[in-house]
């Protein structure tokens, strides 16, 4: 199927530039990918994508696309009803949609499978990002898949399981002793000399199609309505704006059913939580926080480009920024992962804890629909569960416990 790609678009001032060159970002701020929707809302018929394969290239022709696509499989995530959590918070309607079926165990593949994809179809040879987890593995993943080099620089205490997979990927992985701006700057530096395509969150505009897919997916799911409420772990914010991005098409499209959109509650950590700050003073930028520290790696993002992006959706669909304590995220993911056999990661299991404040606050109707995402599997953090090992019995049954 033919991409209805026009043109890109400054996110700041509207500045056009032309599709198919390399362009990064306008003035320090993000490009928005831009497509005709009136043409394809002519072509396309909803109902005939929905028969084709159960992956996310089924919404091509809402995608920037090269002339080879690099997929790992990028399979349409499970959205999965959770009637344990929800007796126990005490909701009619909560789902999960569990992005850590994806390639590399995160929703970051959707991403870089985009951005790869486009990295080759532009002639890159050497793709380079600074990250603080996640996207390190999937972007070494999808390089390799591509056959092109892939360069990490990671803050030296990302997680174990990041720093190793990208390595076990063939990526060349640098530790560097400080937070992630310098990783980026060391990143732009490559790029200036070296010719590096820098995959940075939005700086360059493809891993946001990419996580858009979220938000047609979701739709696809619920028969083309969407949910009141998504809950969603809030870092970089390229899936949050992505998929307020996707409603925003699915709508100029005229394939949903109701008028009704979600507020979007972007959801944070007390150890880091610029967005939250910012939403409560009213301001559309955020400054970076003093002491950053999250076991939610994800959210370890003192200062997104993207910031004004991720306050505008936030507040235009009229949900709000929080953060749950940062001590609580264990515990968190402790419910989700007994009581429904989710792989939960931290940053999800902020999301947990928000919703618990949001609806004792009344921010949150307990009749409502309510879609937590899950960015990542549980599996990726092994700081955190190798604090639960001593909880193990070291030996024998203690028969006593069954009875
Ligand atoms: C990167 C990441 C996030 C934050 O995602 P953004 O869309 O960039 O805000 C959340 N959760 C996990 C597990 C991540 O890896």
């Amino acid at each position: 199927m033919p991409s209805y790609v026009s043109h890109l678009e400054s996110a700041v001032d509207g500045t056009r530039f032309d599709f198919g060159k390399l362009h990064a970002t306008h003035e320090g701020r993000p490009l928005w990918v831009a497509y005709d929707l009136k043409e394809a809302r002519k072509r396309v018929k909803r109902d005939e994508l929905t028969l084709l394969a159960p992956d996310m290239w089924r919404y091509a022709p809402f995608l920037p696309t090269g002339e080879q696509v690099i997929s790992l499989g990028e399979v349409m995530t499970p959205l999965l009803p959770c009637p344990r959590l929800a007796v126990h918070l005490g909701v009619k309607n909560l789902y999960i949609k569990d992005e850590s079926r994806l390639p590399t165990g995160s929703f970051k593949a959707r991403g870089m499978a985009v951005a790869i994809t486009m990295a080759c179809g532009l002639g890159a040879t050497t793709v380079a990002l600074p990250t603080q987890g996640n996207a390190g593995g999937a972007a070494a993943a999808y390089a390799a898949r591509a056959g092109l080099e892939c360069v990490v620089f990671m803050p030296a205490d990302a997680p174990e399981v990041n720093r190793v997979e990208a390595a076990l990927f063939g990526a060349k992985v640098y530790l560097v002793d400080g937070l992630i701006d310098e990783c980026g700057a060391m990143v732009r530096e490559g790029a200036a000399q070296r010719g590096w395509y820098d995959l940075s969150t939005l700086r360059e505009p493809y891993r946001l199609e990419g996580k858009k897919t979220m938000g047609y997916e979701l739709a696809e799911q619920l028969g083309w309505r969407l949910p009141d409420v998504i809950l969603y772990p809030t870092g970089g914010g390229t899936g949050l704006i992505g998929m307020w991005k996707a409603f925003q098409e699915l709508t100029e499209l005229g394939w949903l059913e109701t008028r009704h959109w979600p507020r979007m509650f972007a959801c944070q950590s007390t150890g880091c939580a610029p967005l939250v700050s910012a939403y409560e003073n009213g301001e559309r930028h955020a400054s970076p926080p003093e002491n950053v520290h999250t076991v939610a790696a994800g959210l370890r993002v003192p200062h997104g480009i993207g910031d004004f992006m991720i306050l505008d959706a936030v507040r235009a669909s009229g949900g709000s920024a929080m953060a749950a304590a940062e001590d609580g995220l264990v515990s968190w993911m402790h419910l989700v992962t007994e009581l429904e056999g989710i792989s939960l990661c931290p940053e999800a299991a902020a999301c947990v804890g928000v919703l618990e404040t949001a609806l004792a606050e009344g921010r949150v109707r307990r009749d409502e629909t309510i879609v937590i995402f899950n960015t990542a599997a549980a599996q990726k953090y092994i700081e955190v569960l190798r604090t639960e090992i001593p909880k193990l019995p070291a030996g024998g049954v203690d028969w006593a416990e069954f009875d």
